[in-house]
């Protein structure tokens, strides 16, 4: 069992810096849980705190239970995998891979056997008497995994371990991390400001801005549901559109600036929305769920196509609407040149709404 609590977790640094705001959730036992959240959010922050790399100011930690604010990092029982990996240069492959065990004056044998294994599982047999200096990216991460794997940790803490590697690589290291978790069914935080890293790795996700714990989901509750417009912007590539506007229940959605309003027809959060009526509010449609009109329907706004960027398998329509930029992704098809006019349409069941004060979601 590696259950890992927070209870109002914060961190104020000496200058006053309020790095992590009472953050309270829980990892699971055997749990990949992803932090995600732009650079500065406090992620590292709190990833350090757990590790007890970083001294906690207020709430507290608890593994399985136990409260650890005071422990020593090396009596927690934590690895941690760096974003520069840490290796020593000096030392060959193997060296490196037994070193923390070395250091707790475990017998050679049992060093050698788990080093061995660790190589057997991140295929770095062939490597074991290399430098750090000769090893490719890739061999090089997986000896920084191996050694928190040696260690056999309750819990693995890794802080953007892919950071480094080129695009290829980092796709094919996410594929190893996700398959090592599953096989070692071991308890792990992960650290990243990469939203697609987040999405397809995490099992959870935390989603962090200024300090903040924003939303814990699933990755498609936290795409479905976003809890305010932080979330809703920050992950979905290309980004939710967004439209702002005045709420005319029975009329649609007025937006400075546009023709006429937009009609939502009678959204299936039509309840949740008439308090609404007459007040400011932000209309989210995510660019999949924005789509040319069909065959003879004129579509409820009127756009003119600006920009047309083919991705392969899809195409993104860059779309004026009034004074805004609006963006709608389609499977590729005949399309009219760019200034043409174009009418578009969504579903309504599609839409999001979220307070335009405070940018909470509202249905
Ligand atoms: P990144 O992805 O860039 O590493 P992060 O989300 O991990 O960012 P942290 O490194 O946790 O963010 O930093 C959170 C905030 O705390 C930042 O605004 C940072 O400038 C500040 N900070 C970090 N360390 C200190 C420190 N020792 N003293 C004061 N402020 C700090």
């Amino acid at each position: 069992m590696a259950v890992v609590r927070l209870d109002k977790l914060r961190k104020v640094y000496p200058n006053g810096h309020v790095a992590v705001a009472d953050a309270s959730f829980e990892v699971g036992d055997g749990e990949l849980l992803v932090l995600v959240g732009p650079s500065g959010c406090g992620k590292t922050t709190l990833l350090r705190m757990i590790a007890g790399l970083e001294a906690i100011s207020a709430g507290t930690l608890a593994i399985d239970g136990r409260v650890v604010n005071e422990l020593a990092p090396r009596d927690r029982d934590i690895a941690m995998v760096f974003q520069n990996y840490a290796l020593y240069p000096h030392m060959t492959v193997a060296e490196n891979l037994g070193f923390a065990l070395k250091l707790r004056g475990r017998p050679r044998e049992e060093i050698a056997g788990r080093v061995r294994e660790a190589a057997r599982l991140l295929e770095l047999e062939s490597r074991l008497d290399a430098r750090p200096a000769a090893l490719s990216g890739g061999q090089r991460q997986r000896v920084a995994l191996g050694r928190a794997l040696v260690r056999d940790p309750k819990v693995f803490l890794l802080d953007e371990p892919l950071s480094n590697l080129d695009a290829r690589l980092r796709l094919a290291m996410r594929v190893e991390i996700a398959r090592l978790h599953r096989r070692l069914g071991a308890t792990m935080v992960y650290v990243t400001h990469d939203q697609v890293e987040a999405m397809t790795l995490g099992q959870r996700i935390v989603v962090m801005d200024a300090g903040v714990v924003q939303q814990i989901d699933t990755p498609m509750a936290l795409y479905r549901r976003p809890a305010n417009l932080f979330v809703a912007c920050f992950l979905g590539s290309p980004a939710m559109n967004l439209l702002r506007g005045t709420l005319h229940v029975g009329d649609g959605l007025r937006l400075a600036g546009a023709q006429g309003p937009v009609p939502l027809g009678l959204p299936p959060q039509a309840a949740a929305l008439a308090p609404w009526h007459g007040r400011e509010l932000v209309l989210g449609v995510r660019p999949e769920d924005l789509q040319p009109a069909g065959e003879g329907r004129p579509g409820r706004l009127q756009a003119q196509l600006e920009l047309i960027e083919p991705v392969g398998n899809e195409i993104f329509l860059n779309l004026r609407y009034g004074a805004q930029t609006l963006v709608s992704r389609v499977p590729p098809r005949p399309l009219p040149a760019p200034g043409a006019p174009l009418a578009l349409d969504f579903a309504p069941e599609r839409l999001h709404f979220f307070d335009a004060a405070t940018g909470v979601r509202i249905a």
